[in-house]
């Protein structure tokens, strides 16, 4: 056996894809990779990309990377123009090229073979593999049998090849309504594989397609576009997810019947699911056109633009699906593997900032009326490069609702009467009062004495203050809206029962805080930038609304994992 001159992966990080690298590289020992190898990426464009096309797109460009001169080409499976549309197309490509990958020239249509995958479909009649079925939709459905039962032979399947050369002609020239012939493969109607009973390869469709218009009315089905726009292209290694396994006989047989020379090797391996969402574009887009959701890239949605705008990084989604790994198994991924991906990423490179959720005013009452300062605060706290910012500060602060409490239980660290709590970069204050309401009794305020000794909040005495609150300026400060996100599904599974999906959504996954304050350095940030909001997690300012002067931030992720205590609290 020649040894093939195609060099072989030797990638450090390959591990978890393991199983199709060795397939490939077997392939390249046999001799079987002609000249380099080439995977593809072929979304419909008939929705947003969501987080499983993600694993399906580090896969495919992956795996490129390791093989020299290798190559990944993005294909739209644009054969159905009834549900795809021009502008799916768009966001497809701006989610690929913001996950960090690249295909090279142009992309790829199966519409641009529209020509050549006709001819195939001439070849296939004229060799005697294909004929033009006429019977109605309904009787072609039950000719098909069942898994027990085997399907019957189509009146039409002794169609000469003149004939169906004929009408399959006609067909193409729109002389006929929708339903009227498809092209049917002439495989065997008995197989135990459904597959291959005959499978429609052509459909008549008088709908204009977002690229070709109205210059053809029969279009493809989709297991004949593959196989033969992966032979077109040059495609080696057919990556794909695992229920298209009882397909790749029929992908085999056309390739085989139509004498593809070298023809690529479909390879399937266990499509991604996650915990507490959904993963199917069709009840994506049932949320999306229902309002159920703000659109494709709401941050709850398991979109790939979705959760960019949620503040998700690429590199925190390409170590997620380096960390899943590609294997024949389809159990679901917990969430919560996501957010730690997305918490490791941003820890390290994200700012500090503070901001209050829900105001309570505080007012240090020994700090002079007129008086303001200001405590320099780093950045971050592990990375001196990030630099520091100067936090403003004066007699009336606010701090968090959540971070006082009238009579609390020992354990309470944080503000009550008489308490003493450090506030973050800044001093002690001890706790003296409240400020209520005089009708309802509520408390609208809480009142402190500052220690004038433990600047930049330590204890001059070394004494032992172990709560430490973030706080805001009340006079310095900018009001900002705070977008809560959680899961969209507080059910695990929600999948099981698609039904009524809509009104199983959390009612709690978004709640909107319009009186947040933050910083004052935040009021110019850009749309997209990241913080750690210190004690509450990381937020993004959004990438619509937020506006300087009128901040608009999502919270991407919590701090900690939340969500599992909150869950054995109520499970
Ligand atoms: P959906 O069921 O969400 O509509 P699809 O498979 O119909 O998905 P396509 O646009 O046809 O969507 O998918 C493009 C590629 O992405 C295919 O190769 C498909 O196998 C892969 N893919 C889709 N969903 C997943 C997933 N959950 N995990 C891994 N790969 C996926
Ligand atoms: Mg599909």
């Amino acid at each position: 056996m020649a040894e093939s001159k195609v060099a072989r992966a030797a990638s450090p990080d390959a591990a978890s894809t393991s199983f199709i690298r060795h397939a490939i590289d077997a392939d390249i020992a046999a001799g079987k990779v002609p000249h380099t190898v080439v995977t593809r990426f072929p979304p419909e464009p008939n929705g947003y990309l969501h987080i499983g096309h993600a694993k399906s797109i580090c896969l495919n460009f992956g795996i490129v990377r390791d093989y020299p001169g290798a190559l990944c080409r993005l294909r739209f499976d644009d054969t159905n123009p009834t549900k795809e549309r021009a502008d799916f197309m768009e966001t497809i490509q701006t989610d690929v090229r913001w996950l960090g990958f690249d295909w090279g020239d142009r992309p790829r249509h199966a519409s641009d073979y529209f020509e050549p995958l006709y001819d195939y479909a001439v070849r296939l009649i004229e060799t005697g593999n294909a004929y033009v079925c006429s019977l109605p939709p309904e009787e072609i459905r039950a000719g098909r049998g069942t898994l027990t039962e085997p399907g019957r032979d189509s009146p039409y399947r002794s169609r000469s090849v003149e004939e169906s050369f004929d009408l399959f002609a006609r067909m193409r020239a729109g002389e006929f309504e929708e339903g009227a012939h498809v092209l049917r493969a002439k495989i065997d109607m008995a197989s135990p594989n459904m597959n291959l009973r005959d499978p429609v390869i052509y459909r008549i469709m008088h709908t204009p397609h977002p690229l070709t218009g109205t210059a053809w009315c029969v279009y493809p089905m989709y297991d004949f576009a593959q196989a033969l726009s992966d032979a077109i292209e040059g495609v080696t290694h057919s990556l794909c997810t695992l229920e298209f396994e009882d397909h790749r006989p029929l992908y085999e047989w056309f390739l085989e019947k139509l004498e593809i020379p070298s023809p690529p090797r479909q390879i399937e391996f266990g499509r991604l699911n996650l915990t507490h969402t959904i993963m199917s574009k069709r009840h994506l887009t049932r949320l999306v056109d229902g309002g159920d959701v703000n659109g494709w890239d709401d941050p709850r949605m398991p979109t790939i633009a979705g959760m960019r705008r949620r503040g998700f990084t690429p590199e925190a989604l390409r170590d997620f699906c380096e960390r899943i790994g590609v294997t024949k198994n389809e159990g679901a991924v917990e969430f919560e593997l996501l957010e730690n991906c997305v918490r490791a990423d941003l820890e390290s490179r994200t700012r500090r900032a503070m901001a209050v959720l829900r105001p309570l005013k505080l007012v240090i009452e020994n700090y002079p009326e007129e008086g303001a300062e200001t405590f320099e605060a780093p950045n971050h706290p592990a990375d001196p490069t990030l630099g520091t910012r100067e936090v403003p500060f004066s007699r009336e602060l606010f701090i968090d609702r959540d971070d006082f409490m009238e009579d609390p239980p020992r354990k309470f660290f944080r503000f009550a009467p008489g308490r003493e709590v450090r506030l973050r970069y800044a001093c002690l204050v001890t706790c003296t009062g409240v400020d209520r309401d005089p009708r309802t009794g509520a408390v609208i305020a809480i009142r402190g004495r500052f220690d004038p000794d433990s600047r930049g909040g330590r204890a001059p005495d070394g004494r032992k203050v172990r709560g430490t609150v973030h706080w805001v300026c009340a006079r310095r400060c900018v009001r900002a809206t705070v977008r809560l996100y959680d899961r969209l599904f507080r059910d695990a599974a929600p999948g099981r029962n698609v039904e009524r999906l809509a009104d199983r959504i959390d009612p709690d996954s978004l709640e909107v805080l319009e009186s947040a304050v933050v910083e004052p350095s935040l009021a110019l940030v850009p749309p997209g930038e990241r913080f750690q909001f210190e004690r509450l997690g990381y937020f993004t300012a959004d990438a619509r609304d937020h506006e300087p002067g009128a901040p608009v931030f999502n919270r991407t992720v919590t701090l900690r994992d939340t969500w599992s205590r909150r869950q054995g609290r109520e499970g």
